[in-house]
């Protein structure tokens, strides 16, 4: 038989998900998979429960029900300060994956290169290489992950399309100021590239760091494909709903992708999510402030586990550097090795950090953790770790 398409031959299980099923064999806890287990709000579960109810059950535009994109429309305008025209220019898809995967199908052609910073999310490096275009790394430098703006201008080449900002990033946290977002505005607008922001934390920031949009800065809008979506904010992951917000030329082709691939996104759950709009600005705060208190309790137990930890400014994850573990134990020698340890002998679930980067031998120094869980399960994973590796 013929091989299958180059684009599936680097395609594997990611190690997320080996590590979710060791942990799951002996029945700890996954601090790893960036799963929240934490419940949907209920206006949001009775509004799509009423819409089944009503067999709310055809097919939307591909772009979205307008109730959806109406209160997107408004919330991208007050929360985000972004001067979206109007509802054309706003795709609801199959969660922020999906609208991730139209936004480099309606921009790049193969060949095509696509700055990103590591550490990444490796989902946005996958979906580049799979429509075969090149990505090309900057580093955001330890301990406070700044970019060093001049090897951004040095990673541009003559086939650079976009620069992809993830803020607040996954795995580190990283919360993106508006001096910085305007550096790279002013390398896309010298060189003529797109900017696409993945925007999918944008409610989780800590202390007193601000959530901005690109797509807010002056000139920013032409430039930039907004990207988010619910699954992190409503605690949703499973009922994939995510959009993006860009000119409607853009958005436009980013649509009929979206029809193409799978029509639209299912329409039972997009009336659901429009239930948002009736959440009150305390459901934001006493979220963030709920975070913020598994922040601490997460990032104070590996310290006293021996970590190193950069405390995350937004998103709710912590990169931890196993480094002084490994010169009093055994078993941390890399970040796999580390991995299968806290399994071993804690039961917790974690990331190793080389998913997160091009260059491994940095990636190896850390391991990732998820506080996206229920109280009382993450005080037992960090009374563990306390416990087992506390000197
Ligand atoms: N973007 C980032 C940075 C993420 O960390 C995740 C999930 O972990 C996603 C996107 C996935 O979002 P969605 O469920 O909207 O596809």
């Amino acid at each position: 038989m013929k091989p299958l398409a180059h684009r599936t031959e680097e395609l594997r299980q990611s190690d997320i998900r080996a590590v979710s099923q060791m942990v799951s064999a002996i029945d700890g806890i996954n601090l790893g998979q960036g799963i929240c287990d934490l419940p949907t709000p209920k206006a949001l579960r009775e509004s799509a429960m009423d819409a089944v109810d009503r067999s709310l059950a055809t097919y939307s535009h591909y772009a979205g029900i307008e109730p959806l994109r109406d209160f997107i429309l408004s919330k991208a305008r007050s929360y985000n300060n972004i001067p979206v025209k109007s509802i054309d220019d706003i795709v609801v898809g199959a969660g922020s994956t999906g609208a991730f995967a139209t936004a480099i199908l309606a921009i790049l052609d193969p060949g095509d290169e696509v700055i990103v910073f590591e550490p990444f999310y490796g989902y946005h490096v996958n979906l580049v290489k799979a429509v075969g275009a090149k990505v090309v790394t900057v580093p955001q430098q330890v301990p406070d992950w700044t970019v060093d703006f001049d090897k951004v201008e040095a990673a541009v080449t003559e086939r650079t399309k976009a620069i992809v900002v993830t803020t607040p990033g996954n795995p580190n946290g990283k919360v993106w100021t508006r001096a910085e977002l305007s550096d790279v505005l002013e390398i896309a607008d010298r060189h003529d590239l797109r900017i696409i922001t993945d925007e999918i934390y944008e409610y989780i920031v800590y202390d007193d760091h601000q959530h901005v949009s690109a797509a807010s800065l002056p000139g920013g809008y032409e430039r930039t494909i907004t990207i988010s979506g619910f699954s992190k904010t409503y605690n949703m992951t499973g009922w994939r709903l995510g959009y993006s917000i860009s000119p409607a030329e853009v958005a436009e082709k980013m649509g009929l992708l979206n029809d193409l691939f799978y029509i639209c996104a299912p329409t039972p759950l997009q009336h659901g999510v429009a239930a948002a709009a009736e959440l009150s600005d305390t459901y934001y705060n006493e979220m963030r402030a709920d975070y913020s208190d598994k922040r601490r309790l997460m990032c104070e137990a590996l310290e006293t586990a021996g970590f190193d930890v950069a405390w995350p400014d937004g998103a709710y994850y912590v990169l931890a550097d196993i480094r002084p573990l490994a010169e009093r134990l055994s078993g941390f020698e890399d970040d796999r090795t580390a991995c299968r340890t806290l399994i071993q002998r804690c039961g917790i679930g974690s990331v190793s950090g080389s998913s997160f980067f091009s260059n491994q031998e940095v990636g190896s120094r850390y391991l990732r953790f998820c506080f996206a869980k229920e109280i009382d399960e993450l005080e037992t994973a960090c009374g563990r770790l306390r416990d087992t590796f506390g000197s």
